[in-house]
């Protein structure tokens, strides 16, 4: 098949053209999808996208309108696409359910670390021969509770991970497992977990029911000096309410590797450019917020794995009309972003 590929950096060129090899003809454009530039997959058959390209109605209309017949996500979450839509122009929805969760339980593991000892400001200090400590006071995990939102497959290993640090994990998910609970999880509900909590780590995906779910009010009932980690999407949480609750000392301390206007900023090179997203650089002022671009899901066994199964999916659609992936059309828990691109 003849495949665009929006959003390509050399990684995704690297690691796509190995698994496609001679199966399947890519062209790698460096622009993100959306309405204006939807008109690039001119003369393909399928569409590869990824986390931050506009799969909005209009989008859409476009593609199908060019006979895109397909479109294969290269990663797990689908808030960014209309699936109503989708279904209604007759495109076929593609995504990759699971490729390393320990790459993004991992990087919780390493933002949880690096916040709590403080490592981002040690190492530009020992840097500029500052050795002093002050301030870089952490507390033992050990013995900690930490409250996992969402239990899916990277929830799952992050409370494995930190169960053996020895902390208490609670966790709040509409489906808990009994994996979680044989770890020795403990489910509770989301208020609970906002109460108890000495660390909250979110990983759920980005629905209409937890979007902005970490808010003003959830703020509040948080203990105060919570460390909170999003690896999860950005829209769960409401950024403006956390830099409320930063500067009002609720928030003890604050991981991002996702951001609800990302769509402007990440996986690019902004370095000799003005970021003019007030919000965002607010949160760099925060001597206590350590933000990575998006980077969870980036190890070599994660690419390889999320390019083997976009191929997958693309070669069972033209065998078969299916995709291995599919994801269900009635699925009606997607929330598009409104995030101009
Ligand atoms: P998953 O589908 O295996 O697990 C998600 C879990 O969240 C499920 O158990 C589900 O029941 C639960 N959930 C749904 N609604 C909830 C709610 N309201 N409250 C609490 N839990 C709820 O997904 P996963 O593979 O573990 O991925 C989780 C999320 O991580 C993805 O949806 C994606 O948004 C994000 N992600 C980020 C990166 C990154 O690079 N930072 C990479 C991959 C995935």
């Amino acid at each position: 098949m003849n495949i665009a590929v929006f959003s390509a950096k050399r990684y995704d060129r690297e690691y796509l053209q190995s698994a496609f090899d001679s199966r399947h003809r890519a062209t790698f454009i460096e622009a993100q999808l959306s309405p204006a530039s939807a008109e690039l997959a001119s003369g393909h058959d399928a569409v590869c996208a990824f986390v931050n390209d506009n799969l909005s109605r209009e989008t859409l209309t476009v593609l199908a309108r060019l006979g895109v017949r397909v479109v294969a996500l290269r990663c797990t979450g689908f808030n960014n696409v209309d699936l109503a839509a989708a279904r209604q122009l007759g495109i076929r929805i593609a995504r990759v359910p699971a490729y390393s969760p320990h790459a993004v339980a991992e990087h919780t593991i390493a933002l949880i670390l690096a916040l709590n000892r403080k490592l981002h400001r040690a190492f530009n200090r020992v840097r500029e021969s500052n050795f002093s400590l002050e301030g870089l006071i952490g507390f033992d995990l050990h013995g900690k509770t930490v409250g996992i939102v969402g239990t899916g497959a990277i929830g799952q290993v992050v409370a494995r991970i930190l169960i053996g640090f020895g902390c208490e994990v609670i966790a709040c998910d509409p489906a808990p497992n009994d994996h979680c609970r044989q770890l020795g999880v403990r489910y509770v509900s989301w208020d609970e977990v906002c109460r108890n909590s000495r660390i909250i780590s979110l990983h759920c995906p980005l629905t209409t029911q937890t979007r902005h779910l970490v808010d003003a009010t959830a703020i509040q009932k948080m203990n105060p000096g919570v460390m909170l980690v999003n690896t999860s999407r950005g829209a769960v949480v409401d950024t403006r309410a956390l830099i409320d609750g930063l500067k009002r000392k609720r928030i003890g301390s604050l991981a991002l590797d996702v951001y609800e206007e990302e769509a402007h900023l990440f996986f690019d090179d902004l370095s000799d450019r003005i970021v003019d997203d007030d919000v965002f650089a607010r949160l760099l002022t925060f001597p206590n917020v350590l933000i990575t671009g998006h980077q969870g899901f980036f190890t070599h066994e994660a690419l390889t794995k999320i390019a083997t199964t976009t191929c997958e999916n693309l070669t069972a659609f033209e065998m078969t009309g299916a995709p291995v992936h599919e994801v269900p059309a009635d699925l009606g828990t997607s929330v598009i972003s409104t995030a101009p691109l």
